[in-house]
């Protein structure tokens, strides 16, 4: 395996940003894997886990060991004539896997379609799109254990999936790196889910009536591609913020003063969309030096120049998170992993 040195990672993270980290290995086997985690052990040097670079934002050089993730391979298993259980190596594209999954014509995971990153990070922040979440089809997930170095077995009930989070996000996060992931697919009966977003009309435009997995997929990567930013075009990270959960009372009060408050039940709270909160403050579109919230689609920072900072950038979601704070009295919490 080689270890580069003073390596730059502005193609291996989708806001484009250029930083470098002191030491990059990108990995292809468990040998190779702990080999790159000794290197930095020995040297006692921070290491960070790398995948497609898409929900991460560095704000200075990585003085450590920055680990691509790179283990391939995807099996399965028939559970009966309905059900298989299809696992992935955590270096695996996502959506290529989705595609794939797709090909078999399994179901369960075409809502997901597009997300950028690897099926490494999903369980990370639990990824979801278009009314399913990754905990929806997740059996588990094979870890290595940072510490003892030994390879666990998460299931469903240790990951502690919620709204974009998991274990790996709180208490276990820097404990674990996730080597494999197993979903249980659907091989006949698929769910067909439709009622969420544009998903309906998108069909409709397409003259399709009874959708199969295939045509949700394609309709669901139709609406990603005319509303989100293609990183490759424009550095971003997709959502940078998570749409916030409100107690009623504190709903109730906010909407008095704007009655249009879009609001979805979530339990005892109330969910807002992020994205409308930090247009009213007047963020869609605007653009402070190098860093600009998307003018289609305001939870979207970008990096509108294609020479901001991390810093840059990270200052500009502050700005929004004041704003949206002062004018509503609502805190809003990163999505994006900051480093
Ligand atoms: C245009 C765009 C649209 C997006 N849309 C969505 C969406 O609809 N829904 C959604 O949920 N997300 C969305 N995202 C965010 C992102 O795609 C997901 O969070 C994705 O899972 C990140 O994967 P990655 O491999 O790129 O993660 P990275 O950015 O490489 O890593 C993210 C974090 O996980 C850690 N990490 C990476 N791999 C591992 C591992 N194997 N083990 C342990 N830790 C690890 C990293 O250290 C980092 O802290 C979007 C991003 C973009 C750019």
């Amino acid at each position: 395996m080689k270890i580069q040195q003073n390596f730059s990672l502005k193609n291996h993270n989708t806001f484009g940003v250029d930083v470098s980290a002191r030491f990059f290995a990108e990995v292809t086997s468990s040998g190779e894997l702990l080999e790159a985690i000794n290197h930095s052990k020995t040297q006692s040097l921070p290491m960070l886990f790398l995948g497609g670079g898409s929900n991460i934002l560095f704000t200075q050089n990585f003085d450590g060991v920055v680990i691509q993730l790179d283990l391939k391979g995807v099996s399965e298993e028939i559970i009966n004539e309905n059900e298989v259980l299809v696992t992935s190596k955590a270096g695996e594209n996502w959506h290529e896997f989705v595609q794939y999954s797709l090909g078999k014509n399994y179901g369960g995971l075409e809502n997901l379609s597009l997300i950028p990153g690897n099926v490494g990070t999903s369980p990370m922040q639990n990824i979801g799109a278009y009314g399913t979440e990754i905990k929806d089809t997740f059996v588990s997930c094979k870890v290595l254990n940072l510490g003892t170095l030994e390879v666990e077995e998460f299931n469903h009930e240790k990951c502690r999936f919620g709204y974009r989070e998991s274990i790996f996000k709180r208490e276990g996060k820097g404990k674990y790196v996730i080597l494999e992931v197993t979903f249980k697919l659907t091989r006949k009966d698929h769910f067909i889910k439709t009622e969420y977003g544009a998903i309906q009309s998108e069909l409709k435009k397409s003259g399709i009536e009874n959708p199969t997995i295939q045509d949700v997929s394609k309709a669901v990567i139709n609406i990603r591609q005319s509303k989100l930013p293609d990183p490759k075009l424009i550095g971003n990270a997709g959502s940078f913020f998570k749409n916030p959960s409100v107690p009623m009372v504190q709903f109730l009060e906010v909407q008095k003063r704007y009655p249009e408050i879009p609001n979805y039940p979530n339990g005892d709270l109330v969910k807002i969309p992020a994205g409308w909160l930090i247009e009213q403050c007047g963020w869609k579109g605007k653009q402070i030096g190098n860093v600009a919230s998307h003018q289609l689609q305001a939870l979207v920072i970008v990096n509108a120049t294609g020479n901001a900072t991390g810093k840059e950038i990270y200052d500009f979601s502050t700005k929004i998170i004041d704003s949206v704070k002062e004018k509503f009295g609502i805190e809003l919490e990163r999505e994006v992993n900051i480093v």
